[in-house]
């Protein structure tokens, strides 16, 4: 018996046991060695006339037997001499096959796409077998030769058993995993089945280019026979037939000018079990150092979990069309997070387990290649159709908010074109371009409210005011909405070039505002003016209803944008009314800073009339009635609960 080269038992102990996570990847490294000796093979064919191959296809066979509890991945490429048997699989750590890669380098190319790297991945085996017999025959020669080893203490190489690979021109290998006995979950006995090799080489192998094949079970209707009476049940059979499990074709790697929608479509249906198809796909090659193919989807519709942490972002990464990751994060900003799609390159450097990239340099340039992409792609569905833009929106634009959000405002530069809002004046979603092309000149600020539904901003008094001022108001219904503004704080407005007719500007940053804050000031002169007066002249009531409301209120002033309705609610300070409700629903509610509210009364309401009669004659009980009234009646309007609803009701039949 000879022993491993190198230090190699204490590093096969360390391999078997450290370098994979997951056990299940034997099957892949095996498909991609048979795949690298049928490359080989073609490659030799190509390059030397006197290598000719027979009639049979070159293709990956599997099988398994139960009772023996075997898996065989059998090929008929390259095969392996005496000598490659103890060479290859004896030396850890050594590949032949990337030595073959290196010694044809100049010939690297369409044809060619070979897999092995590390000299490491035949021996993922030993994670699930107890015994491996490897039977191979080297193109040219008559005689195979068997290498064995039970992962332990080392190996055997012998000529093989009469009946292993001695037909005429027999060439390949056959891999023979003698599986372990595991008990429970991480049995390996689900691999002696068929669903469980087809479940595994769609997974990982799905892409490898040449066909993956084994007998599988299937079962027909006989057909029926001549004398069958009206009470005949049709009888079927089962049958054995070799089945192609891997699908071939990376339809990434193709240029999307040869593919048919349709074949995008169903690739991304069947890909990531969505039944709707893309709403938008986006294929790109990147050539230089690092080389990659993508595909990129952006879905019509957002899967039920997209908004909750069980969601799981990623592209799929493949290497030379093996799979090496279902689901890379890094792959994939937070804000874009719905795109599903693929990623393959030759050139990423993998780790030795191919599980993951080495370098993550490699990643965020691929990444933000992804980025830019599907920022593009975006911005033209936006300019270009309308109307799917918008659906993509309802479904995504909550997350390019989080992202703003998430990001302190810095990705805003970036997201905040892709963002729409429902504007009030102009009763359909904008976006904030749009909103600064209608503005009138004056205007240097943009003005939003927020709230919980579009109906109850409409109405809401501030708002009708300012669109009565000419001011456009966005109407924001989601909960992060307010908290993103903050986090952006302004807009930067692109420059608009001068015409006759219109001013141009240059670009700015516009402010982002709550219009019920207290400082807002759309009001006209005129109006602010008279709001002042009447504070300056009625001083002695708006103190006496402050003493009123007590804590509920930091101040009471005369409005001047209350509109038509007796008062208003507006806040100052940092936290808005809307915020303070989302973040009562918070589960850290009891932290969460309160909005300081000032109560607006509007001077020229008959109702202020009536409040100073009652000042004027001492009433105080009348005052704190009507005080507590218009209070209520304001955060109603505001789409708030009453403090106290009992006591409201109360007032309410006591003025009746
Ligand atoms: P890698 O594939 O990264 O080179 P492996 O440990 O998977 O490393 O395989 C080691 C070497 O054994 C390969 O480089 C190749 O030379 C040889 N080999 C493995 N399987 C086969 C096969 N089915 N046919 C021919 N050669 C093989
Ligand atoms: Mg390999």
């Amino acid at each position: 018996m000879k022993q491993f080269k190198t230090e190699s038992k204490k590093l096969l102990d360390l391999m078997i046991n450290s370098i994979y996570t997951n056990r299940e990847i034997f099957l892949r490294e095996l498909i991609s060695n048979a795949s690298d000796a049928i490359d080989k093979l073609s490659f030799m064919a190509l390059t030397d006339p006197s290598v000719k191959l027979g009639n049979d296809e070159l293709a990956i066979t599997l099988s398994f037997d139960k009772d023996a509890r075997t898996i065989t991945v059998s090929d008929n490429g390259v095969g392996m001499t005496e000598e490659e048997l103890d060479k290859n699989l004896g030396t850890i750590a050594h590949s032949g096959s990337q030595a073959f890669k290196e010694a044809n380098a100049e010939h690297q190319g369409e044809d060619i796409d070979i897999i092995g790297q590390f000299g490491v991945g035949f021996y993922s085996s030993f994670m699930v077998a107890d015994k491996v017999r490897v039977v191979s025959r080297a193109y040219g020669s008559d005689q195979a030769y068997a290498w064995e080893s039970d992962g332990v203490r080392g190996y055997t190489v012998a000529p093989a058993e009469p009946g292993e690979r001695d037909g005429e021109n027999d060439h390949g290998t056959d891999v023979t995993l003698y599986l372990r006995e595991v008990e429970g979950e991480d049995s390996p006995d689900k691999f002696l089945s068929e669903w469980g090799l087809r479940d595994l080489v769609r997974r990982y192998s799905n892409y490898v280019r040449h066909p993956v094949q084994m007998m599988a079970t299937k079962s027909r209707e006989l057909p029926k026979p001549e004398d069958a009476g009206d009470d005949y049940t049709p009888q079927w059979e089962s049958y054995q037939e070799l089945e192609t499990l891997n699908s071939m074709t990376p339809i990434w790697k193709k240029r999307s000018s040869e593919v048919e929608q349709e074949d995008y479509d169903e690739f991304y249906t069947s890909t990531f079990h969505d039944w709707e198809k893309p709403a938008r796909t986006v294929s790109f090659h990147a050539e230089g150092a690092l080389s990659y193919d993508a595909l990129l989807f952006i879905p019509s519709r957002a899967p039920f979990d997209l908004y909750s942490k069980d969601y799981e972002k990623g592209l799929a990464l493949y290497s030379s069309n093996v799979m090496i990751q279902e689901k890379c994060a890094d792959l994939l900003p937070d804000h874009f997070n719905f795109v599903r799609g693929v990623v393959d390159s030759p050139d990423v450097s993998l780790n030795i387990s191919r599980e993951t990239l080495q370098q993550n340099s490699q990643l965020r340039a691929i990444e933000r290649r992804v980025e830019r992409k599907v920022k593009d792609e975006l911005t033209a569905m936006q300019r270009d159709d309308r109307e799917a833009y918008e659906k993509f929106f309802e479904n995504f634009g909550r997350g390019l908010k989080f992202g703003i959000y998430n990001s302190y405002g810095a990705s805003a530069s970036d997201l905040a074109d892709l963002l729409l809002f429902w504007s009030a004046r102009e009763e359909k979603m904008v976006t904030f371009a749009e909103y600064v092309a209608a503005m009138p000149s004056s205007q240097d600020k943009i003005y939003y409210a927020a709230g919980e539904s579009r109906e109850r901003l409409q109405k809401m008094p501030v708002v009708k005011n300012a669109v009565d001022h000419g001011f456009d108001v966005l109407l924001c219904t989601q909960d992060v909405d307010e908290f993103m503004f903050q986090a952006m704080r302004s807009y930067h407005a692109a420059a608009v070039a001068g015409d006759s007719e219109h001013q141009g500007t240059d670009e700015r940053d516009l402010d982002l505002v709550n219009v019920s804050t207290a400082d807002l000031d759309f009001a006209t002169e005129e109006e602010k003016e008279q709001a002042e007066k009447a504070s300056e002249e009625h001083k002695d009531l708006f103190e006496a209803m402050k003493d009123v409301l007590g804590d509920k209120v930091v101040a009471v002033r005369a409005s001047a944008r209350a509109g038509e309705a007796p008062a208003c609610i507006s806040t100052e300070g940092p936290v808005s009314l809307e915020m303070e409700r989302i973040m009562a629903e918070s589960p850290d509610a009891g932290m969460a800073p309160g909005a300081r509210r000032v109560l607006e009364l509007n001077a020229s309401h008959p109702v202020f009339g009536k409040l100073t009669a009652a000042k004027d004659a001492g009433d105080d009980a009348r005052l704190k009635l009507y005080g507590s009234l218009l209070y209520d009646q304001a955060l109603l309007m505001e789409g708030l609960p009453v403090d106290d609803p009992i006591e409201f009701a109360k007032n309410v039949c006591e003025l009746m």
